[in-house]
């Protein structure tokens, strides 16, 4: 049977209990109360009972409710305006590369341009499609994240190693007055570790592509510490810092702290969004430290499943 929609059991049941009411409260006062005069005063006071009962029982279930209309109400305000600065916020990440591109190909085309120029042009070029494959990268993976079509793949992973490799490819891209550090808090054969290395690279590698867009000196360094039976990842840095008002906030979809029409470093604001989705999957948590103008250090966790027993060095089943 299709269920009645709320408002009409609400008045369903309103009649059937006020009618039950009349009837049995009637009978047992006529049961038990013999004086006439008592009876009429009871029958008032009875009216007014059930009347405030009745005003009680409104309220509450009105006041439920309309918290729950105003929730997705005020929900579904700041998702309209989030997604309003997102359009804002990609058209202009997607038109600086795509102008990029034009500008320097018409410039190929010159016979005047010198072969170093051309050199120039071809690696601003690859920077460019770089910037924009990687716009389309995270909004595809926010999709699969939000709509739960992204899974886990755990595989032996040499932490350490893992480590290392970003370590090469990021010394390249940090600016020279800032130094670059790698932590490993364990050796070599206990990190080698169950879990999906390529998560994990993608969340250091978004983690530390923002250190590095906003630091300008200082240093940035990052790794691992065992907790438990967590690995607590970190990346520090010494850049910008940012006030404790948005340290919730920047894990949310398209959130920048920077406001809408400034516009100083390039993001959709996604990064994050999505390192939290797949810190979610690993079972993980992320927050992060930090304080305006000092810097920050963002902190995750994923459970530790060594593939070596510690104490006995053999492999552990799993
Ligand atoms: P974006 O693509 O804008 O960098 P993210 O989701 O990665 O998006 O980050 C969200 C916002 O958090 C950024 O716009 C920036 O304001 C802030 N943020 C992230 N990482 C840092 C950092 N290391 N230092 C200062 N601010 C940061």
């Amino acid at each position: 049977m299709q269920k009645l929609k709320f408002e009409y059991r609400i008045i369903a049941g309103y009649i059937i209990i006020g009618g039950l009411w009349i009837i049995f409260s009637d009978k047992l006062l006529n049961y038990f109360i013999r004086d006439p005069d008592l009876l009429t005063r009871i029958q008032t006071f009875k009216g007014w009972f059930y009347v405030l009962i009745t005003a009680i029982l409104f309220y509450t279930i009105l006041k439920s409710h309309l918290i729950k209309i105003r929730n997705a109400e005020q929900k579904a305000i700041d998702s309209d305006r989030l997604k309003t600065a997102f359009l804002q916020n990609i058209s202009h990440e997607i038109r600086t590369p795509m102008n990029s591109i034009l500008g320097f190909s018409g410039l190929l085309k010159d016979k005047n341009t010198s072969d170093t120029e051309k050199t120039d042009y071809l690696e601003m070029i690859s920077k460019s499609s770089d910037q924009l494959l990687n716009i389309v990268n995270e909004v595809l993976d926010i999709s699969l994240i939000e709509t739960g079509n992204i899974s886990i793949n755990k595989k032996r992973v040499q932490l350490n190693n893992l480590l290392d490799e970003l370590y090469l490819s990021f010394k390249p891209l940090i600016k020279k007055d800032i130094s670059f550090s790698v932590i490993k808090g364990l050796s070599d054969q206990l990190s080698l570790i169950l879990t999906d290395a390529i998560k994990i690279r993608q969340i250091l590698s978004n983690l530390l592509n923002n250190a590095i867009k906003y630091t300008d000196n200082g240093h940035i360094s990052y790794g691992y510490t065992r907790v438990i039976d967590k690995l607590e990842f970190f990346v520090d840095d010494t850049g910008i810092g940012i006030d404790s008002e948005f340290h919730q906030k920047i894990f949310e979809r398209f959130h920048k702290v920077e406001q809408e029409n400034i516009r100083l470093y390039e993001g959709v604001g996604l990064g994050l969004a999505i390192c939290k989705g797949n810190i979610d999957l690993l079972k993980g948590e992320i927050w992060i430290e930090s304080e305006v103008g000092k810097g920050s250090k963002f902190f995750f966790t994923i459970p530790y499943e060594p593939v070596y027993d510690e104490e006995t060095l053999k492999p552990v089943l799993h």
